[in-house]
């Protein structure tokens, strides 16, 4: 009897002594160091230190898209190169070839130069953005030291066994996370870098008709007002109609200018990515294409090829693939037996495209893995 006394007596005493302590805890909380989220500053500072052993052996970082580079991969590159200088670190923005007309537009009216091409990445500290896939990034990457990664697509083959940044999300652009990691490392966007990620922004989510998030949204609405831009609308025609035009490029050109390679089970395959105004000129596109598909198949390296001529206009999804061979053929029909028309010539989605990012590469990677070449 007096030992169950006094267990109950000892287990009130904890009881009582974990509440004393309890309210203590609480009452130092509300009246001593603020939450976390009122202490703007402490949370820059506790970014800024996570990243602090960044560990860059070779000088400067190169930050560096994919090939065939996009405005997203170029005005991404150069504006996080910008942030890693404000950060204290040594970072140069580089890219894999010539911008294309779009990239051109929107660096001019930045006021900002096209970073040097890199022709080898062997031996060089190198932050990657937009990609994570040897095949679409510089020569030299596997022996290359990879100190980052920034990204919004599936993660690919790039591997790496020492710690980095690594930030992907599921988001319109790339340039769309640069802007959050300048919001979130407490850094100033000067007008020109809002310039730059404003256009890559628009450019990767199609006037954020594409593939779009509220973060994406909040990015244009802020970046407009830092680079001084009142019509985001006009803005967005203008660099448009640059992506638009292939004026003065051969068919080969046209064909590679936005161009990416994968590689799923051993399947090397490459896409081409076109844009056009409407189904008239999406034939006449498709045609040029599949003349110049027999010959660029035969200039990389690749299993399979595909050109796709997108149109993305008035809310329009509608994307024609033509294939380059008739294996490729036999595959995409396989893989994708859904299309709406096939032409003849191209296998024809009208109803939400086939968007190379959200469904071609998916479903490729899907039916690859689930198919292995034999
Ligand atoms: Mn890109
Ligand atoms: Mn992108």
């Amino acid at each position: 009897m007096r030992k169950g006394n006094k267990t109950i007596v000892v287990t009130l005493l904890v009881i009582a002594a974990c509440l004393i302590a309890a309210g203590g805890f609480f009452i130092g909380k509300t009246a001593g160091e603020k939450p976390l989220l009122e202490s703007r500053e402490r949370l820059y500072a506790l970014n800024r230190a996570s990243i602090e052993k960044m560990s860059i052996e070779e000088s400067p970082v190169y930050v560096i898209g994919h090939r065939s580079p996009d405005s997203d991969t170029v005005c991404s590159a150069i504006a996080y190169a910008r942030l890693l200088n404000l950060l204290g670190y040594p970072a140069e923005a580089a890219v894999n070839g010539p911008v294309n007309k779009e990239t051109a537009f929107i660096l001019s009216e930045a006021g900002v130069e096209a970073p040097p091409v890199l022709e080898d990445a062997a031996g060089k500290s190198i932050f990657l953005v937009d990609h994570s896939e040897y095949a679409q990034s510089t020569e030299g990457l596997e022996d290359a030291h990879i100190v980052g990664i920034l990204d919004h697509h599936g993660v690919g083959t790039v591997k790496t066994g020492y710690q980095l940044v690594y930030e992907a999300r599921p988001i319109g652009a790339t340039a769309t996370i640069v802007w959050l990691d300048y919001l979130n490392y407490g850094l100033d966007i000067d007008k020109a870098t809002a310039t730059l990620l404003l256009g890559a922004v628009l450019s990767d989510t199609v006037n954020l008709t594409g593939t779009v998030t509220e973060t994406d949204r909040q990015a244009v609405a802020e970046l407009a007002d830092l680079a001084g831009i009142t019509d985001v609308g006009a803005f967005y025609r203008a660099l448009h109609a640059e992506a638009l035009s292939y004026e003065g490029m051969s068919d080969e050109e046209i064909l590679f200018s936005d161009y990416k390679e994968y590689e799923t089970s051993g399947v090397k395959y490459g896409i081409g990515l076109l844009s056009v105004i409407d189904e008239d000129a999406a034939r006449t596109m498709a045609a040029r294409m599949k003349g110049a598909l027999p010959q660029g198949f035969a200039a990389k390296r690749v299993d399979l090829m595909y050109a796709s001529v997108g149109i993305r206009e008035n809310g329009q999804k509608i994307d024609y693939i033509i294939p380059a061979n008739e294996e490729s053929r036999a595959y995409f029909e396989a893989a994708f037996p859904n299309y709406d028309e096939y032409d003849g010539t191209s296998y024809i989605f009208r109803n939400g495209g086939l968007g190379r990012k959200s469904k071609f590469v998916p479903g490729m990677t899907d039916f690859l893995s689930a198919h292995p070449h034999e």
